[in-house]
Formats: C-alpha cells, structure tokens, sequence
C-alpha cells in the first residue's frame, strides 16, 4: 500500500480549491492539474463540479483528450456532479461527448434549474445538489453506495466513482467521500 499520495483535481474550470482541504485532511496531498505532464505526477484524480460543456470545450481546445483518456483508464477516477457527466457511458438532455468510463446513464440538470438545487444528507454527511444530473441507469457489475429521492446518486466500479452531489463545499473535512477515494487511491 502507498504511503504517500498525490490527487489531482483536473482545473480546467469548476469546484477546483474546495477539494484542498478534504483531500489534506484525508491524509494525501492536493494538486491542482492542467497538463498532461502533470497528470503523470498524480496519483488518482477528481473530475470537479462545474459546467460539463465548458469541460469539454477546454479539452478540446488544449487537445488534451486522448491524454486525458489514458490517464483515467489507469489510475482511479471520482467524477462529480459535471465531473460525473464526462466519465458517464451516455448522456442525455442533450446527448453530448465523454469518456464513457462509468457504466451509467445521466441526464443532464435532472433536478431541474439553479432554483432546484439543494441540501442533502447523503452517507450521514451534508451535501449539495447544484443542476445536477440524474442518474437514469446503471449497469454492469457497478455498486449503488447512495440513492436520493429515487435515484442513484453515488457510484462505485472498480477504480471509479462517481457523485452526482458536491461534499467539498462541506466544511467538515474529510468528507466520507474524500475518504473512500483517498484509500482506493492508496490501495491500487
Ligand atoms: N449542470 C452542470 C452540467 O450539466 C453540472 C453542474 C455541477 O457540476 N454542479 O454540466
């Protein structure tokens, strides 16, 4: 088992600095990534909240994609809330491009608009659903570790996570999230 252990959490745009403080507290070390070179430093990485769309814009413009996709097939991956949009297997309202890494199914801003958004208790800890996407199916050998109002909100197979919550606006660090991710990272 690793003893020391860097995450990156990719920064092209989104929920980025809140991660530092989880991730710290949890026992790893924080790195904000933007390159390819320093995606190879890294140990595992989070794909942040934010806007999916903006995501792959900012992928596409750096050409950073396939990069991006060798890297994720690798190490361990937690995509949030936009996050888990790129590593979904399909994605609707509207369709658009990702890794297709989680075998899942999302619909976009699911909840409904910025005026839906909202708290919830989700593995005894608070968290916010911010347009966030629903997930509509799960396949696979893939584990359902939380549902919320019907649905599957936290994903794990394998190597890969998903949250379609944010537990890093939390301020009581680690979150259980940032936990389990942390001792996946550390027992690859
Ligand atoms: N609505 C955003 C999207 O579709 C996700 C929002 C979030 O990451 N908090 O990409």
């Amino acid at each position: 088992m690793k003893t020391t252990i860097k995450i990156g959490v990719l920064a092209l745009q989104g929920a980025v600095q809140p991660h530092k403080a989880h991730i710290e507290a949890a026992g790893a070390e924080f790195s904000a990534v933007k390159t390819l070179a320093q995606c190879e430093e890294v140990d595992g990485f989070i794909l942040p909240g934010g806007e999916s769309t903006t995501m792959l814009k900012l992928i596409e413009r750096f050409e950073l994609w396939d990069g991006l996709m060798e890297q994720f097939s690798n190490k361990p991956v937690w995509g949030i809330c936009a996050g888990s949009i790129l590593l979904a297997e399909k994605v609707t309202n509207p369709q658009q491009k990702s890794f297709a890494l989680m075998p899942i199914t999302v619909q976009r801003n699911g909840y409904g608009r910025q005026v839906d958004s909202h708290y919830a208790i989700i593995g005894g800890y608070n968290v916010c659903f911010i347009r966030a996407p629903v997930i509509t199916d799960v396949s696979g050998d893939a584990e359902i570790l939380a549902e919320h109002e019907g649905s599957p909100v936290w994903v794990k197979q394998g190597l890969r996570m998903v949250t379609t919550f944010h537990p890093e606006l939390t301020t009581d660090a680690p979150s259980p999230m940032h936990k389990m991710f942390v001792q996946m990272v550390k027992e690859v």
